[in-house]
């Protein structure tokens, strides 16, 4: 079932979501949350939905970056964003642990601030400690769009957009960043524009 997908300005995008008891995730409520989220993030498309985006106010979040959305990008900016492919998996109440805060800086954007896109400057090495959808206790790490993606979806268990994050003098209309950056870096971006 595909879900709506809420925008700025609902308060469940800016409250801090409520941890799944682990005895829940297995429920068939859990489980159909999961797959509608499934199906939602796919359809829109995007690498990552967290609950509180689809109205659920519970620290849960699905993940996929698929080889075909790779395949779009010049191969130059995977190389730089360390971009590769992560299969489909879920987090349930993450505890996120910066490994290597060395900000690493890339447009941005969240299916719930449709319509725009930003610099935001990201970790480039992470862990994250959760669950997964069979309950079970893992440890992910990850390092460039991946550790971005996790710190993104993470943020928003907490309340967080990335225009809480972003250079704000970054900030474009998803059509002017397609007609004007999408093939540049971010350093093409500042050297194009006063001031940072
Ligand atoms: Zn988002």
């Amino acid at each position: 079932m595909k879900l709506k997908i809420w925008q700025a300005g609902e308060p469940v995008l800016r409250q801090k979501a409520r941890p799944v008891a682990v005895e829940e995730i297995t429920t068939p409520t859990i489980q159909a949350l999961v797959e509608a989220m499934a199906e939602t993030m796919r359809d829109a498309p995007g690498v990552g939905l967290a609950a509180p985006q689809v109205g659920v106010p519970l620290q849960l979040a699905v993940i996929e970056d698929l080889p075909e959305y790779i395949d779009r990008m010049p191969a130059d900016q995977v190389k730089r964003l360390e971009r590769v492919p992560v299969p489909f998996h879920v987090i349930i109440n993450p505890k996120l642990i910066i490994d290597e805060w060395e900000p690493v800086e890339s447009f941005e954007g969240c299916l719930s601030v449709a319509g725009y896109s930003a610099i935001v400057p990201r970790a480039r090495k992470v862990r994250a400690e959760c669950w997964n959808e069979k309950a079970e206790a893992i440890t992910i790490e990850a390092h460039g769009w991946y550790a971005r993606i996790l710190q993104h979806e993470i943020d928003h268990l907490h309340g967080f957009l990335y225009v809480d994050r972003m250079k704000s003098r970054s900030l474009t209309t998803l059509d002017n960043y397609l007609r004007n950056w999408k093939d540049r870096t971010p350093e093409q971006f500042w050297a194009a524009v006063d001031g940072d």
